[in-house]
């Protein structure tokens, strides 16, 4: 059958569309990344499961960080501006990117973006992705660090899992820590596929809410961010 259906054809299709769909979001991820270098600005996309915590962990570090330094949100969902609300009630700035059926945001999302806000140098745009582990770790946006938000509600094999996420990552936050002595998670268990997947990954045990961590995460991203406003003034 496969002789003279053209499904052949139809898989090579779908290859080149895919490829082009890459490429084309490679290209503008390379024209963010020059745009925010030319602004010293430090970005950071955050990806995760729903629910990791991942604008818990935005709000933690706002609230740090207010008065210190300016934080710009692009906020990712599928549906709603509740993110964006919260994290504008935190004191950032923000903007909302609704993605309808996408299960991802797009390097030509954030440019379109980016044009809404008024970036001076040495501010820190957070990107706050769709809520997956699949389709975001394929999508360079133009970051800088890439941080994967995770939690032991999820289990300790999410790594093994969902591999191109976690090999992706700079920076693999474990949040609500504090939950872990009450679900079947194996801290171990999770450590030991974060490393053979990951070894290079930086991994911070944290829990947003009650402040634990919270501190190694802001000097993580501030020593990745120092070594970035070197790295282009040099
Ligand atoms: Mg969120």
């Amino acid at each position: 059958m496969c002789d003279t259906c053209g499904c052949g054809d139809l898989a090579v299709r779908t290859i080149d569309v895919n490829e082009r769909l890459l490429a084309s979001n490679a290209a503008v991820a390379e024209h963010n990344r020059a745009h925010l270098d030319e602004r010293k600005v430090f970005a950071i996309n955050l990806m995760g499961t729903p629910g990791a915590g991942k604008t818990a962990l935005l709000e933690a570090t706002i609230a740090q960080w207010r008065g210190f330094r300016r934080i710009t949100v692009i906020e990712g969902d599928q549906a709603t501006d509740r993110d964006s609300a919260r994290i504008r009630a935190a004191g950032a700035t923000a903007r909302q990117v609704e993605t309808g059926l996408g299960c991802h945001l797009d390097a030509h999302q954030i440019h379109d973006a980016l044009h809404h806000f008024d970036l001076r140098d040495g501010d820190l745009l957070f990107i706050e992705n769709v809520g997956n582990l699949v389709c975001p770790a394929l999508f360079d946006l133009g970051e800088r660090l890439r941080v994967v938000v995770t939690s032991p509600t999820e289990g300790a094999d999410k790594p093994l899992k969902y591999p191109p996420m976690f090999r992706a990552a700079h920076v693999v936050v474990l949040n609500k820590c504090d939950l872990i002595p009450h679900v079947p998670f194996k801290l171990d268990e999770w450590t030991e596929y974060i490393r053979a997947i990951n070894p290079r990954a930086r991994v911070i045990k944290m829990s947003a809410p009650n402040g634990e961590g919270v501190g190694q995460w802001l000097g993580e991203i501030d020593n990745v961010r120092q070594s970035f406003l070197a790295g282009i003034s040099a």
